[in-house]
């Protein structure tokens, strides 16, 4: 579980190398969200990110970084100890603001895993990824001063400045299989999406086939994706993308380490 300390702020610029990676919590379960929902899986969650959505469904890497750094061996250890999985999902926080992650993911692709990154898109780097699980954040994310977590608005310019970065999105499209995963608050969402989804097929080479997109509620509890799961399927069926569960809040609800 995460040692509570505190992690440096990471440079916009996303270039925090250092000795290992700070590490908000390692665990077993099996993957909610996304074409591998269901599968058993390790979570590496680092912590730190450059976004600041005002859902963010992880706090502790994002509004309130904590957790210990640790060294890339003691990691894939700890990932190893799991002896029913073959995929890792490295996730954040936003794993791709630290360097460190290029060689965590080298090592896992070493060892025979199958890894999903979970990313907001804003970030390239080139690693070992078999699957790129890209959440680019809506205007809808914006930490706007009616629902900032912290009430002191200092980060809803800069969110909305960075949220997008369409060099950054079409080179991590282009180098890796891809889901396109939208966390979807209404029926108001759906033109950015369809606009940006427009944007990422004429600015890459690769494919982007309506089911590689995937609408997924906005919802930390149950309660919560009892409010938007229903339309949020519908909308999927509408416009032809791919609905995802929240699994994971599906079976366990908010509980931490699922
Ligand atoms: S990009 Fe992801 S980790 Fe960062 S604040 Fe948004 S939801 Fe949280």
């Amino acid at each position: 579980m995460p040692v509570a300390s505190d992690i440096e702020e990471p440079s916009a610029d996303a270039d925090a190398a250092g000795e290992g990676l700070p590490i908000n919590e390692v665990f077993y379960s099996l993957q909610g969200e996304g074409i591998l929902a269901g599968v058993p899986s390790v979570f590496v969650r680092t912590s730190g990110c450059n976004l600041r959505c005002w859902f963010c469904d992880s706090y502790h890497t994002s509004w309130e970084p904590t957790g210990a750094w640790r060294d890339v061996d003691s990691i894939v250890e700890e990932v190893r100890s799991h002896e029913q999985a073959n995929h890792v999902v490295l996730t954040g926080g936003e794993p791709l603001i630290h360097e460190e992650s290029v060689e965590l993911l080298e090592r896992l692709a070493a060892a025979g895993y199958h890894t999903t990154v979970e990313t907001n898109g804003t970030i390239y780097r080139d690693a070992p990824i078999d699957l790129a699980s890209i959440s680019p954040k809506l205007a809808s994310s914006t930490p706007t001063p009616d629902r900032d977590p912290k009430g002191d608005g200092e980060w809803e310019e800069k969110h909305e400045q960075n949220r997008i970065d369409m060099g950054a999105l079409s080179r991590l499209v282009d180098a890796y299989e891809t889901q396109l995963k939208f966390v979807v608050t209404d029926e108001t969402d759906l033109p950015e999406i369809t606009d940006l989804v427009a944007r990422v097929r004429s600015a890459t080479d690769a494919t982007v086939a309506n089911d590689d997109v995937l609408l997924m509620p906005e919802g930390m509890t149950r309660e919560q994706l009892d409010g938007t799961r229903g339309r949020v399927a519908e909308l999927a069926m509408e416009h032809g993308f791919r609905y995802t569960p929240r699994l994971h809040v599906d079976l366990w609800n908010d509980a931490p380490g699922t």
